[in-house]
């Protein structure tokens, strides 16, 4: 049997990008529903470091373009939504560290990059002296330079928690084989079929929006779009579960042209007092080419060299593979701003940086606004959670990819 009903708007994919977008359009008035595939967070959005950057990244090259003066308003943009104050409630979300540093450790080229990142910054980066040093680096005769920058880091299970906790009757674990669309370049999507235990029903929504990660290439071929194309970045990344007491939130600035930190670092709580120290930059990019042997040998070797006085005698470590997922841009350009594109009644969303979920989540808004999309009478679409609850459970949260891998 197949029964038909109604709805404004379906997400798929239950990362932040999903989840985010879930909060945004219930709070425009819209009868949202959102269908995750496994677990929330399982994609890109838990294995995260979970900062929120400000713009180092662009200001390392010297020149301070309209995007890095769109991300370098993002740490006060979710500082706002941490204080109760922004566009998504955030105040149950934990906040792991409020600073973030960067350490230029002393090469010429280092130097010159820290130089050329803080003048480009102009202001929101500070060079610390060293009784202003975190707790992890006090203690230590430092060569270079030691910065302190806006950006912060967020626990990332927790703000997966907090985005999905209103919401929980809204949120439906569905697999892919469940579910079958149909659409074109032109129309968008045509139609969405989900398989129940005992038929099938139609889900019919003025809007579609894939916010499934790197899942969105499948969905896009499903619904027989050739535009926007999707691309993935493989990252290869490191964990250790150190001892050592002080947790480390660091990108150490390399000798290297790339604009990319040697190391960036963040810690975890582990079990027992123990910190998970999950480590990407360049040795993650860099590392794709190497196993996973290879990748914690050469872990190893860059941590000793770099932090001398810590023990890592005992600790466990771990790496694995995963891929960014974005769109492709001309001449395989790396995007640096949220990026969504619509055709017809679907959007398909990338933010492309956790950072970047709420200029996202503002431009999806805006977008409707503009489309003129008025929620549904409600006779129209009541009941549509309730009648998918008889078929579907509400995923639960993933494990954050470490996490799982030094147990
Ligand atoms: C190693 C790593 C570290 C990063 N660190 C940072 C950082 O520190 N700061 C920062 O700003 N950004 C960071 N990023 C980028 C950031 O994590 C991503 O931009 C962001 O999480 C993407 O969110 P998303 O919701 O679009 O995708 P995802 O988090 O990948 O979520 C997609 C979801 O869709 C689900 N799904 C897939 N297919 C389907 C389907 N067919 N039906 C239903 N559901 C489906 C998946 O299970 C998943 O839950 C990092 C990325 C990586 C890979």
């Amino acid at each position: 049997m197949t029964q038909a009903l109604q709805t404004d708007i379906v997400i798929l994919g239950g990362g932040i990008a999903g989840l985010w977008l879930l909060n945004r359009l219930r709070q425009e008035g819209y009868d949202v529903v959102l269908i995750e595939k496994s677990a929330l967070g399982a994609g890109q959005t838990l294995a995260s470091q979970g900062i929120i950057h400000g713009g180092l990244k662009y200001a390392l090259s010297g020149v301070l373009s309209p995007a890095s003066s769109a991300i370098a308003a993002m740490p006060e943009l979710w500082r706002r939504c941490l204080r109760g104050q922004g566009d998504v409630d955030l105040r149950a979300c934990k906040v792991l560290s409020p600073n973030y540093f960067m350490w230029s450790s002393g090469g010429y080229r280092s130097r010159l990059k820290t130089f050329l990142g803080s003048k480009a910054l102009r202001g929101r980066i500070d060079a610390l002296s060293p009784s202003a040093y975190p707790d992890f680096l006090r203690a230590q005769t430092l060569s270079g330079m030691l910065y302190q920058l806006t950006d912060f880091v967020v626990d990332t299970p927790s703000l997966v928690e907090v985005l999905a906790a209103p919401h929980r009757d809204r949120i439906f674990q569905i697999a892919p084989e469940q579910l079958h669309l149909r659409g074109n370049a032109e129309q968008g999507m045509t139609s969405l079929q989900l398989d129940t235990a005992d038929g099938s029903l139609t889900l019919q929504a003025q809007r579609l929006v894939l916010g499934a990660g790197e899942g969105n290439g499948d969905l896009l071929a499903q619904l027989g779009m050739d535009n926007p194309q999707m691309q993935t970045r493989p990252l290869h990344m490191l964990a250790v579960r150190s001892r050592h007491p002080h947790p480390v939130y660091l990108h150490c600035i390399g000798d290297s042209f790339g604009m990319t930190p040697r190391l960036t670092i963040t810690s975890h709580p582990g079990p027992d007092g123990c910190w998970d120290w999950y480590i990407g930059g360049e040795i993650a990019e860099a590392g794709t080419k190497r196993s996973a042997q290879e990748q914690i040998e050469e872990g190893k070797t860059q941590l000793q060299q770099m932090f001398p006085w810590v023990d890592f005698s005992g600790s466990q470590w771990a790496s694995f593979f995963i891929n960014r997922a974005e769109p492709k841009l001309a001449n395989l350009q790396r995007p640096d701003t949220a990026y969504i594109h619509s055709v017809a009644n679907t959007v398909v969303a990338w933010p492309t940086k956790l950072t970047l979920t709420p200029e996202l989540g503002k431009s999806v808004v805006n977008l409707f606004k503009e489309q003129g999309l008025q929620p549904l009478p409600t006779e129209e679409s009541s009941g549509v959670s309730d009648k998918l609850s008889k078929h579907f459970a509400t995923p639960p949260i993933a494990t954050p990819r470490w996490e799982d891998l030094l147990r």
